[in-house]
C-alpha cells in the first residue's frame, strides 16, 4: 500500500514524512527537553494483539520493531506489517503523559 492509498489528497497535509534508513527505523524526536527518561514497569509490560492499552503513546512491536501511536481504552492492533512468524507483542515505547 503506498502512502496516497492511505491518505486521500483531501486529507494530506503539506508536511513531509520523515524517512529513516531501514537500519535506522526507530521512534525519533527533535526536541530531547520534551521527553523524560522514567524508569517505569510500565514499559516492560506486553500487550497481545487487539487488547486495550491503559497509557496513551508509541507502542513496539517487540518481535519485528513495528511502532504505532496508540489511545488509552482504543484496543491495540490486531494486525500489522508483521515480518516474521513471532507472535505479535506490543510494548509502550514513549508514553504520552496527558496534562492534568
Ligand atoms: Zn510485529
Amino acid at each position: 500500500m503506498v502512502e496516497s492509498d492511505r491518505f486521500p489528497a483531501s486529507h494530506r497535509t503539506p508536511l513531509t514524512r520523515i524517512s529513516t534508513s531501514r537500519e535506522k527505523s526507530m521512534a525519533s524526536y527533535k526536541y530531547g527537553k520534551y521527553l523524560l527518561r522514567y524508569e517505569s514497569d510500565q514499559f516492560d509490560k506486553e500487550f497481545e494483539p487487539g487488547s486495550i492499552p491503559y497509557n496513551s503513546g508509541i507502542y513496539r512491536c517487540k518481535n519485528c520493531g513495528e511502532e504505532i501511536a496508540a489511545t488509552e481504552g482504543v484496543p491495540l492492533p490486531a494486525q500489522h506489517r508483521h515480518s516474521n512468524n513471532l507472535p505479535i507483542v506490543w510494548q509502550l515505547l514513549v508514553y504520552a503523559a496527558p496534562r492534568d
